[in-house]
């Protein structure tokens, strides 16, 4: 399942060092390298599906996983009161630069 050229397979791992936050059966959380806000977390799904675009009916399960562990996480990190946004990029046109799907969650501005 895992994509030997890919840096998140390689975290998911433990190949790539990150810095872990939440791990279960089928997603992982870690602090984005180049943070764009003072939080930047990624939530990776273990699955190694490419972009929005490569979901399948069977993968639904996945999206609401990570839309339910960004809603704890942000409860976590202490920014669900304050606000936060939660986005994916979508292939290069949208920004995406690592070929494993994953939700980005950005906060805790003043
Ligand atoms: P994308 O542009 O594909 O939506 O987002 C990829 C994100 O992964 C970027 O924000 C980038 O900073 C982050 N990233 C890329 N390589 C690594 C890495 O090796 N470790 C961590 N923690 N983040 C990474
Ligand atoms: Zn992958």
């Amino acid at each position: 399942m895992a994509n030997e050229d890919c840096i998140f397979c390689k975290i998911i791992n433990g190949e790539i060092p990150a810095d872990f936050l939440f791990e279960d059966d089928r997603q992982i959380v870690f602090k984005d390298i180049n943070p764009l806000a003072p939080i930047h977390l990624l939530l990776v799904p273990k699955k190694h599906i490419r972009s929005i675009n490569d979901l399948e009916n069977s993968d639904q399960a996945i999206i609401s996983d990570l839309i339910m562990r960004a809603k704890s996480m942000a409860e976590k990190m202490s920014v669900d009161k304050s606000g936060y946004r939660l986005f994916f990029n979508v292939e290069k046109g949208g920004g995406q630069e690592v070929f494993h799907l994953h939700l980005h969650l950005i906060g805790g501005w003043d």
